[in-house]
């Protein structure tokens, strides 16, 4: 039996997967675009339970500010400083890549993810 809290999922996770790294906030106007009648308490938790099963990765941009990840494996971020767009990088092995030359100055620390981010202008702010 599909129920109403699982069609309202399901269309949340729709619009989350149509949109690039959005905040919370950008798939919540998305929504209320499309599906006036979706409240804001059902699409953070349909965000929250994508980020608990793994589906999805957050990222931390500021404090305060986190963004959805439909991309859950290690890759490095772009941002744009002018429009403020976040862009994959397709970087291969990055974690990995990273963690061998990081163990030996680590002093025990165990390493689980690495946070690499490069900070430019877009191709589309260059041009304008
Ligand atoms: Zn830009
Ligand atoms: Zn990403």
């Amino acid at each position: 039996m599909v129920t109403r809290n699982t069609q309202q999922q399901k269309l949340v996770e729709q619009v989350f997967l149509s949109l690039n790294h959005p905040s919370a906030q950008e798939v919540y106007k998305k929504v209320q675009e499309l599906y006036p009648t979706i409240g804001r308490a059902t699409v953070y938790r349909v965000l929250n339970r994508l980020c608990q099963k793994g589906q999805v990765m957050q990222i931390n941009r500021e404090e305060n500010c986190v963004y959805f990840d439909k991309n859950n494996f290690d890759h490095p971020h772009a941002y744009c400083i002018k429009c403020g767009k976040i862009r994959d990088i397709c970087f291969d092995n990055t974690f990995s890549k990273c963690s061998s030359s990081l163990n030996k100055n680590l002093n025990g620390f165990t390493p689980l993810g690495v946070d690499f981010k490069i900070v430019g202008i877009c191709s589309d702010c260059q041009n304008k």
